[in-house]
């Protein structure tokens, strides 16, 4: 279970909606350390996006693993926006978890981050066998 403070929530709303500007999706990963699962910093990649999909950049994928080593942090949990009310997985989201580890949550928002609090986000969790399933409680607010 993944614990995010209410400031993360705040933040992670601002970006999605900033970026995102109403019109197109955006992703932000938490981090937490390496051992704990209260989250610690919020990260907003370089990518691009439209309203139906984004791509985090390659290249700045690979610099932000070599810092999470660097600081013994690691990813918990990946947050990106869809157009709608529709918070659940597409066969894309299925494919392109950050990590791919069991235990790893992706969190979909709805509107473009146009809401007020996190009880419309869907909560998805990556099982041991590799599949994504939906878990409302795999992350406490
Ligand atoms: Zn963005």
């Amino acid at each position: 279970v993944i614990r995010v403070a209410r400031e993360h929530v705040l933040r992670t709303l601002d970006v999605l909606r900033t970026c995102g500007g109403g019109v197109r999706e955006c992703v932000i990963y938490w981090l937490a350390d390496l051992t704990g699962t209260e989250v610690q910093d919020v990260i907003h990649p370089e990518h691009t996006a439209t309203a139906v999909g984004y791509m985090v950049d390659s290249a700045w994928i690979t610099t932000f693993f070599v810092q999470l080593a660097a600081t013994r942090r690691r990813a918990v949990s990946q947050v990106h926006s869809h157009p709608g009310d529709w918070v659940g997985h597409s066969s894309t989201d299925d494919e392109f978890g950050l990590v791919p580890s069991p235990g790893f949550v992706s969190v979909v928002c709805p509107r473009f981050g146009q809401v007020e609090d996190s009880d419309r986000f869907g909560i998805h969790l990556l099982g041991p066998d590799g599949r994504w399933m939906p878990a409302r409680d795999a992350v406490e607010w």
